[in-house]
């Protein structure tokens, strides 16, 4: 039990302590970590220097040691009544404070390893082929996106302009996506990073990988789809991807470890992981301007983060601290479980109704879509994974347009 008079129901509690970087009016960005409706100041506390440079890299370089050490001294100093005095005049409330990208993001890797997803963008983008390439059952598939457009929640979304060309068009036309949509995925934060040339084992996941974000990879279906032949997602999506502020660490989420959905077949030595799978009971949320539109669930993902972090450093590829490679869309089988709205509207055929009476295919300006999340903790408690969260703008004016 904590000091704190922390609400039942929290997220928030000392099960999870997940850290980010805030700020609040007139000072400088520096780590906390979020307990309750409370936000501890972590370099206040600790007078640790790594907790004020303004990113969680300096922190999540020292390694699992050093992240497991904090853990024990937060939960000491917050359940400790002899601590109260040392720790309750660095508590900040939620509300006061503005949160920043917790990482400065090294390298972006996005992965396509929810079967359902793949399946549906399969048969909405080659109906005449079948929806699964016969690659994806044997490897995670990724590709490499730009880290340096990859925001915190809070973000506007400037809609993104570019080359398209409908089926309708004799030519292809430069100008604002009409078919903007979202990505609810699951975003993993590595803080160990590796040697050139040596592999990271699946069973070393936890050595490397420090915790877990939301991620809206917000995409431009028209662009992606005249530009993705051969070499895959581009222009689409660079224009932004948005994290949640608080990063959840592995060592919360122990309660939410499942096996994955049963395989298709033996997957290749490296990517075995029968003894200690990493599927996590994670549920999204996503709603749009407040009403949620839909469930999915992270436990149904073919691939699990371990098997993706196999993969990517399998040749070799070196990690650096700071490394975010996400899930993919998650979608689940049934309909109000998909995490795109090219799904959930069956690529603009199937409109949405929303409780308003409006519908929707793709984002409008104005529309605000956030992403929220929780998973089992132990004994019963929810581990909360707050919200990433962004409001469509209009394209700003440029020189060509
Ligand atoms: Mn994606």
């Amino acid at each position: 039990m904590s000091w704190l008079d922390l609400p039942a129901d929290t997220g928030f509690g000392l099960d999870n302590l997940p850290l980010g970087v805030f700020s609040t009016p007139g000072t400088e960005p520096r780590s906390g970590v979020r307990i309750g409706d409370l936000v501890l100041d972590l370099w206040a506390w600790s007078h640790d220097e790594d907790h004020r440079t303004g990113s969680l890299n300096a922190f999540l370089a020292r390694g699992p040691e050093r992240w497991a050490q904090l853990r024990s001294e937060l939960r000491g100093s917050l359940t400790d009544e002899a601590h109260r005095g040392g720790t309750e005049p660095f508590l900040v409330p939620v509300d006061q404070v503005e949160m920043h990208l917790p990482v400065e993001v090294a390298d972006y890797v996005d992965f396509y390893s929810s079967r359902q997803h793949a399946e549906n963008i399969g048969r909405i983008f080659r109906p005449d082929a079948e929806p699964l390439t016969p690659n994806w059952t044997h490897l995670p598939i990724g590709y490499h996106g730009r880290a340096g457009t990859v925001r915190v929640s809070g973000t506007p979304v400037v809609r993104p302009s570019g080359q398209r060309r409908s089926p309708a068009d004799d030519a292809p036309t430069f100008g604002p996506s009409e078919r903007l949509d979202i990505e609810a995925e699951v975003g993993f934060v590595v803080g160990t990073p590796s040697a050139l040339g040596e592999a990271v084992p699946l069973r070393a996941f936890p050595d490397h990988v420090f915790g877990v974000c939301l991620v809206n990879d917000w995409s431009a279906r028209d662009l992606q789809a005249w530009e993705y032949v051969p070499l895959g997602p581009f222009l689409g999506k660079s224009f932004l991807t948005s994290v949640s502020p608080w990063v959840v660490p592995l060592a919360a989420l122990e309660a939410a470890r499942v096996a994955p959905p049963p395989r298709d077949h033996t997957v290749l030595h490296y990517l075995e992981d029968d003894e200690h799978p990493w599927g996590l009971d994670i549920t999204l949320e996503v709603a749009l301007n407040g009403e949620r539109i839909s469930r999915p669930p992270f436990r149904e993902m073919y691939w699990t983060a371990a098997q993706q972090l196999a993969h990517l450093t399998g040749n070799g590829a070196a990690l650096r601290t700071g490394d975010l490679f996400a899930s993919g869309t998650v979608s689940g089988p049934e309909l109000r479980q998909r995490g795109s709205l090219i799904e959930l509207s069956w690529n603009g055929r199937e409109p949405l109704t929303l409780a308003d009476g409006s519908t929707r295919t793709f984002l409008e300006d104005g529309d605000v879509v956030t992403i929220s999340a929780s998973a089992p903790g132990p004994g019963g408690s929810r581990i909360g994974f707050g919200e990433v969260t962004g409001r469509v703008v209009p394209p700003r004016h440029t020189l060509s347009g």
